[in-house]
């Protein structure tokens, strides 16, 4: 078929195998966001290009080249989203929710974001995530920290992560620092890649977010963040590590290379990282973002969270187990027809999944219902039968035995 149309570039579909992965990872995730007192929240897939640009920061790589960005036909400038903070609190201010602390918000969805598509990096990938609106405390961070934490224990992939945290300090901290860093970097400016030479005249510390080549052994060398952090920052940090090693019993390393990409973070940062994925090894990512609502025109409410990609946790699981299969309800002739849809929906209205073969004599139902890993058919002729496909025995039985016969 020459015109066959094509999914596009960087987009997946999500069949078989690969969505059974795809909403274990969401319905796992669910249950324990819920188990943590969040609750699910869905913000539209497209927002006001302003509430991607203006708090992300218009030297990150989201805003610069990754974000799907059109004027609509009205005219207004619209981005589809490339993370879920932003219009998580957008809707936390337009909501008029910044009364009602704290918010624990959970949600999932699909995210966009124009990338070289490869392994574990798409143009629409999915994220689950949560944000904590309201505590300043790093207690706060860590039960933001052991959510995650237990999703991907209850995944079955801890074994394959590891936490790596760092603090970015206050404003204090980052002033001190951002003084120092320019001091050191001005003297490498010709040698720095072209983005770094930019991003040191609007926003130092994203230098140390590059990954051009040139720029590695500079970054290297930087003066560190520790060393610019405040008592109240590093008083904070201790907390939070004290509380994560001692409470929650999460083991972690610190690593002061981890900056985040985007602009609005403070304090905390952190990552579970994995070898198993190459060069995506980011499996799960978030940080305290406290003058973001504030920045967005909302009061001044602090906020943590992160956001997982569904298609790194999706490589790393092992394939969740098929369910059982609908109960076969199977007509042995067309006179039964009719018989044998009001016993589909008995069966139905007792909670239990069942499903006709629509067409085809008994026989070829039968043989699809064996292919379909079906455990059990419904012989429905002049006698009624229920048929145990794995063992193949028979026995008669009522319709109206059946719910309780088939009932877990
Ligand atoms: P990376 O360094 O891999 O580009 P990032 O710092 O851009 O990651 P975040 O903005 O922190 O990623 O997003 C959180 C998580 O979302 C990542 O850790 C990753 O699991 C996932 N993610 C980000 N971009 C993509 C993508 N294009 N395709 C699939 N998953 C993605
Ligand atoms: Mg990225």
């Amino acid at each position: 078929m020459a015109n066959q149309l094509q999914p596009v570039r960087g987009t997946r579909d999500l069949t078989g195998e690969d969505a059974a992965r795809h909403f274990h990872v969401v319905e796992t995730a669910r249950r324990v966001a819920r188990l943590y007192g969040f609750s699910e929240w869905q913000t539209p897939i497209f927002e006001d290009t302003r509430v991607f640009s203006r708090t992300l920061g218009e030297t990150s790589d989201v805003v610069t080249k990754e974000m799907y960005t059109f004027e609509d036909r009205g005219g207004d400038s619209i981005t589809l989203r490339p993370e879920g903070t932003a219009g998580v609190c957008r809707a936390f201010i337009t909501g008029g929710l910044t009364q009602t602390l704290p918010q624990k918000v959970f949600y999932a969805g699909p995210m966009f974001r124009y990338e070289r598509p490869q392994k574990g990096r798409y143009r629409q990938f999915h994220q689950i995530g949560v944000e904590l609106l309201g505590p300043a405390s790093p207690l706060a961070d860590a039960e933001v920290i052991s959510a995650g934490w237990r999703i991907l224990n209850e995944l079955g992939i801890a074994k394959d992560v590891e936490l790596h945290i760092n603090t970015l300090g206050d404003a204090q901290s980052r002033t001190a620092y951002r003084a120092a860093l320019v001091d050191y970097l001005s003297k490498y400016e010709s040698d720095l890649s072209a983005d770094s030479r930019i991003r040191l005249q609007k926003n130092p510390l994203r230098v140390l977010d590059s990954k051009a080549p040139e720029d590695q052994n500079i970054i290297q060398s930087a003066p560190k963040l520790y060393l610019s952090l405040t008592k109240e920052a590093l008083s904070f940090y201790e907390t939070l590590k004290e509380t994560l090693q001692y409470r929650f019993n999460i083991p972690f390393k610190e690593n002061p290379y981890i900056v985040r990409g985007l602009d609005y973070y403070n304090h905390t940062a952190f990552e579970f990282v994995t070898n198993a994925l190459g060069a995506q090894g980011t499996v799960m990512a978030g940080g305290r973002y406290d003058g973001l609502v504030e920045q967005m025109g909302g009061p001044n409410v602090p906020g943590i969270g992160w956001g997982a990609g569904i298609e790194r946790l999706s490589m790393l699981i092992a394939a969740p187990p098929v369910g059982a299969q609908p109960v076969a309800v199977i007509p042995m002739s067309a006179e039964f027809e009719g018989q044998a849809l009001e016993i589909l929906n008995l069966l139905r209205n007792g909670n239990i999944a069942a499903e006709t073969g629509y067409s085809g004599n008994a026989k070829k139902r039968l043989e699809r219902a064996n292919k379909s890993g079906a455990g059990f058919a419904v012989l429905v002729g002049a006698e009624i039968k229920l048929k145990n496909l794995t063992d193949g025995s028979q026995e008669d039985v009522t319709a109206e035995m059946l719910v309780k016969r088939l009932g877990a």
